[in-house]
């Protein structure tokens, strides 16, 4: 059973200030989770948790975890710009993007960012765009294939498509770039993957750690560069479904360390950082949608029409991805409706929950859209004309902070030029 971090009354009180639908977070789970994964890495020194700033790009969130001892990860222009405007600096930002434009290259290097190359090709472009090849600097590796972990104790399987992957460097780039932007002049060189998304697996991190930890070892061979970091990215998921089990981060933790014991402390390197770049297991759970049942509609399908919509939550209508709703002040109340939950845009596919078991819903009733905390808000859009939501956050003494206003019909039309 998944349990809102809110209760009916106090949402109520709530949107009776900040009108639904509204994005909603949780502080005080947002440190506590900080804090275990930190306390899971503790056992490598200078590990650091660059967080993932297109999955919440909300300068209020971004300064919570910088206060828990993250960094920022990010992958664009603006995302740059949200962390400089954030006091993040030089080493607690790490830009890893792909596709990556000349403007973007030299606004991390003036953010004394740390680069990570996602291609071969790159290496050439970063030192016409910026004028030198920075000290430090990371490749993205691609080892290509289908990447499989068996069956967790849960009965999911983890399986992704590298080969399909736009990202990253093949085996031989990955050593021809050391070497050239060795011979550059930079000193100290990072490893990144990203081989699989939202694994509900504790060995995940471990099996990426092993594959990483080993390229360390050979490139260190080949090219004798120094290497001074390996990132293990993004990809440690949460149960989105009720029946699945969370992951336990202390046991990633130990996973990894068994890896780098086995791998890196043998091969004399023992000094190697860690990073990693989660954005969906850092914010993911602690936030919700909170949105309002204002139609009901019976035709072939029963529908319940709510005042959010795949504007303020596209997962669900891009990849069907499955949200859990709690029926506010009906938590104990049998399931003995079948509702598709819909928003209004003119796309059929623009329906939160289909053919999902529910207690009855009557108009005016809270809805509580569950782990909206990462890639929620932020994937929204403008179709159809529709705004997107405030956020707000719940602080740990129980006060609510507006963190980021709803659109306005000005802000839709501010980008219209109206006299040409
Ligand atoms: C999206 C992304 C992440 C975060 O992924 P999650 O699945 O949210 O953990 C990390 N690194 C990079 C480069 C990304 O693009």
């Amino acid at each position: 059973m998944k349990t809102p971090f809110v209760t009916k009354d106090q949402l109520e009180a709530i949107a009776a200030k900040y009108p639904t639908p509204f994005h909603l977070y949780d502080e005080r789970g947002i440190r506590a989770n900080a804090r275990r994964l930190n306390a899971a890495f503790a056992w490598n020194p200078g590990f650091k948790e660059y967080f993932a700033v297109k999955a919440t790009p909300t300068p209020a969130i971004l300064k919570i975890l910088r206060e828990e001892g993250c960094g920022v990860d990010c992958s664009s222009r603006t995302e740059l710009m949200m962390a400089g405007r954030c006091g993040f600096r030089g080493p607690e930002i790490v830009f890893s993007s792909n596709d990556t434009t000349a403007e973007e290259y030299r606004l991390a290097d003036r953010l004394g960012a740390v680069i990570n190359l996602d291609d071969l090709t790159h290496v050439d472009f970063l030192e016409q765009v910026d004028g030198h090849i920075p000290e430090t600097i990371f490749c993205r590796y691609n080892p290509g294939g289908v990447f499989t972990l068996g069956a967790s104790k849960e009965g999911f399987q983890v399986m992704d498509t590298p080969g399909d992957a736009k990202y990253g460097m093949t085996r031989p780039q990955i050593g021809e770039a050391f070497q050239r932007l060795k011979a550059k002049g930079a000193r100290t060189f990072g490893i990144h993957a990203f081989l699989a998304s939202n694994t509900i697996s504790n060995e995940y991190y471990a099996a990426l750690a092993g594959i990483l930890f080993r390229l360390a070892v050979e490139l260190k061979e080949e090219t004798g560069c120094h290497i001074g970091y390996i990132d293990l990215s993004g990809g440690i998921g949460i149960p989105y479904r009720p029946e699945q089990t969370a992951n336990d981060i202390a046991v990633i933790g130990e996973g990894v360390r068994e890896q780098y014991e086995s791998i890196l402390v043998p091969a004399g390197m023992g000094d190697v950082r860690l990073f990693t770049e989660l954005g969906r297991f850092m914010l993911g759970p602690y936030g919700c949608l909170v949105t309002r049942a204002i139609h009901e509609k019976h035709i072939y399908k029963e529908y319940i029409g709510v005042d959010a919509c795949a504007a303020n939550l596209m997962r669900p209508a891009m990849y069907g991805a499955y949200h859990h709703i709690t029926v506010m002040g009906k938590e104990n109340a049998p399931c003995d409706h079948k509702y598709d939950v819909t928003g209004s845009l003119c796309e059929n596919n623009d329906k939160f929950a289909v053919d999902r078991m529910l207690p009855r819903i009557d108009m005016g009733d809270l809805l509580v859209i569950h782990d909206t905390g990462a890639h929620g808000h932020s994937m929204g859009y403008n179709y159809n004309g529709k705004l997107r939501s405030a956020e707000l956050l719940l602080r740990e003494d129980g006060s609510v902070s507006l963190i980021r206003r709803a659109e306005t019909p000005e802000d839709y039309f501010a980008t219209a030029v109206w006299d040409s």
